[in-house]
């Protein structure tokens, strides 16, 4: 029912071959005659076709555009097999580098007639390559062309967004007027786009477009399309009565200049507007001649629904007989592949004419099998296009979050390597450190121990382990002057082995060593630690005694003289002796280290003289 806008659409794109835009190899337009020839597609198609049947035998491009002419003018009269066979031939005689203006024109065609056949897919390819071509050569008319025809292709095969889009952008590059393709074109087509969605308030103000254009233009087969398409639209939309003005005055037009596919078309709409309205003689007579024109036309859609419409309003009239005949004569034009929505509308009206006999049951049997078809069919296909929109929205959401996923991966990934970098040199430098605080510290303890050592070494007596000479007159003076400054008792005594060299000389060189050694030992048992013990001579010793009264400092040196009797016997020595004589001074009055030293050794030598093994005060102390 589409068919004739869309011829009728044709017919207005052809008129764009007789204007080129610019110059290529081959042909951009058409030559004299066939571009005046071709306005008749717009007005009146099968006069066109008296014309061409008249002329002589042709050769080269002349004859290329001559097919091309006929298969225009076939589609016009929606002949879609003529139309294909001469777009054929016209192919046939011409490659697409020498003529590829041509070439894209007959592949238009084909397309078109393609579409109206019910193939509208095999064109797309074709028109595809058209608009590449036209784009890369700038060419506006076959540009325009072929965004229509890939509109109206895309329309057949329900991809209604991407025909709107097609269309609309040829409908901002067309102009208004004086052109090869108008806004007006393009406005019928957008119409048809609306009209397939059952949008037919919206294809109202673009089919009166249209409308206006073409009478304005007096160019009768268009207008009588769009006149078609507008009293439909109104029709569906409440105004039945100015929907038959325009389907009347579109099929008086039709009939002026014999486009009776254009006189059918709107014949069966006004059948079905007088029907609906009770007049039944007249909606029956307008649909038999419908029905006769569309049998003529071959035109199976249009054959179909015309015989179920006839086989309605029969039926509207208990006409039960009559009306399965023409049910019959609707099956016999029905391909069940093609036709799924037919289909189901010729089994609806079985099931009508089954219960008007009475036959209740089967009715509803096949109603409810009828309709859960339908629901199956409608289900299909608005999945199939929200499967459409849905799959092309989500390839472009995925390819987005794509993107963003991939770099983000690569965001975390390089802070990542950079976090592990980081602490492996943190964990490196850690490590690094902790060695070497272990290794100063081992360094440092080393240092100390081998300090204290050397200082060990440097203040010691290597043979008793007691403070060297050095190291007593060094603390003897220290501790003096600070018992001197805070006035605190300080005691110093001189120690001196008696008869040394007699032990010497019994007991050898190494056995006066071991009697010095004991003798050192019984020192630092006896005293405190805080005294000062050394050895300042051979077998020669001082003992000074800080905070020590000379009675305490004597009972104390007494007792070590007692203990020093000992080591005869623990040597194991017979008849050898060991003794010491000690003279003990004390800082009362006050003296200096040198004068305590000077004392001592006096009253040391008076403790030798009294007879040794003794301990003498000083009598000042
Ligand atoms: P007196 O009772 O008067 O002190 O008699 P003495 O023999 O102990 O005194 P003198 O000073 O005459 O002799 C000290 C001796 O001590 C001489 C020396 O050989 C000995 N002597 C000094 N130093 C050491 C030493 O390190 N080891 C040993 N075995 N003998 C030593
Ligand atoms: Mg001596
Ligand atoms: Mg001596």
């Amino acid at each position: 029912m589409h068919s004739l806008l869309k011829a009728g659409i044709l017919a207005v794109l052809l008129i764009t071959g007789m204007v080129s835009a610019t110059p290529t190899s081959g042909l951009t337009q058409l030559e004299v005659p066939f571009g005046k020839w071709q306005s008749l597609i717009k007005s009146d198609p099968d006069q066109l076709l008296k014309i061409l049947a008249a002329q002589p035998p042709m050769s080269g491009q002349t004859q290329v555009q001559y097919h091309l002419l006929k298969s225009q003018a076939y589609a016009a009269l929606i002949m879609a097999e003529q139309s294909i066979l001469e777009a054929q031939t016209g192919l046939a005689l011409i490659t697409p580098y020498q003529q590829p203006w041509l070439y894209h024109q007959l592949h238009l065609s084909m397309a078109f007639a393609q579409d109206l056949n019910g193939t509208p897919a095999k064109g797309l390819d074709k028109t595809n390559e058209a608009i590449v071509w036209a784009e890369s050569h700038n060419h506006l008319p076959l540009l325009l062309e072929a965004l229509m025809t890939r509109g109206l292709l895309l329309t057949s095969l329900s991809d209604y967004i991407a025909a709107m889009a097609d269309l609309q952008r040829a409908y901002n590059l067309a102009p208004e007027h004086d052109a090869w393709v108008v806004k007006a074109d393009l406005a019928g087509s957008i119409a048809l786009v609306y009209e397939y969605r059952r949008e037919d308030a919206l294809a109202l103000p673009y089919f009166a477009e249209a409308v206006e254009y073409y009478r304005e233009q007096q160019s009768w087969i268009s207008l009588s399309i769009y006149l078609y398409g507008l009293g439909r639209a109104n029709k569906n939309t409440g105004n039945p009565e100015l929907g038959r003005a325009q389907l009347q005055e579109s099929a008086d037009l039709s009939r002026r200049i014999n486009d009776n596919q254009g006189v059918a078309y709107a014949l069966k709409e006004l059948a079905g507007l007088d029907w609906r309205s009770g007049k039944h003689e007249l909606a029956k007579q307008s649909a038999l001649q419908a029905l006769v024109l569309f049998e003529q036309g071959q035109n199976a859609y249009m054959l179909l629904d015309s015989a179920l419409l006839l086989s309605r309003i029969y039926l509207s009239e208990q006409q039960t007989k009559l009306a399965t005949e023409y049910l019959q004569q609707a099956r016999q034009t029905l391909n069940p592949d093609s036709m799924p929505l037919q289909e189901i509308a010729l089994n609806e009206q079985a099931a009508r004419i089954m219960a008007a006999s009475g036959q209740y049951q089967q009715a509803y049997e096949a109603l409810a099998q009828t309709n859960t078809k339908h629901q199956v069919l409608l289900a299909k296909q608005s999945t199939e296009q929200l499967h459409q929109l849905r799959s092309r929205y989500e390839l472009e959401a995925q390819a987005q979050q794509n993107e963003l996923l991939e770099a983000q991966n690569q965001l975390q990934l390089a802070q990542l390597a950079n976090q592990q970098r980081s602490n492996r040199l943190l964990q490196v430098l850690f490590i690094s450190l902790s060695f070497i605080l272990c290794l100063l510290l081992i360094l440092f303890h080393r240092q100390r121990l081998h300090k204290q050592a050397l200082q060990q070494l440097a203040d010691t007596d290597a043979l008793t382990g007691l403070l060297n000479r050095r190291k007593t007159l060094e603390l003897l003076q220290l501790q003096a002057d600070l018992a001197k400054r805070h006035q605190v008792d300080f005691c110093v005594a001189l120690v001196d082995l008696d008869h040394f060299k007699k032990i010497n000389d019994s007991l050898g060189h190494q056995g006066g060593d071991q009697v010095l050694k004991h003798f050192a030992k019984l020192c630092t048992q006896t005293l405190r630690h805080t005294d000062i013990i050394g050895r300042i001579g051979g077998e020669e010793f001082l003992i000074a005694l800080p905070h020590t009264n000379a009675e305490d400092a004597a009972s104390l040196l007494e007792r070590l003289r007692k203990r020093c009797e000992g080591i005869a016997d623990i040597m194991q020595l017979d008849e050898l002796q060991v003794s010491i004589s000690i003279g003990l001074v004390s800082n009362k009055p006050p003296r200096s280290a040198i004068e305590l030293l000077a004392r001592a050794d006096k009253i040391l030598y008076s403790a030798k003289d009294a007879g040794r093994n003794r301990l003498v005060i000083d009598k000042a102390a």
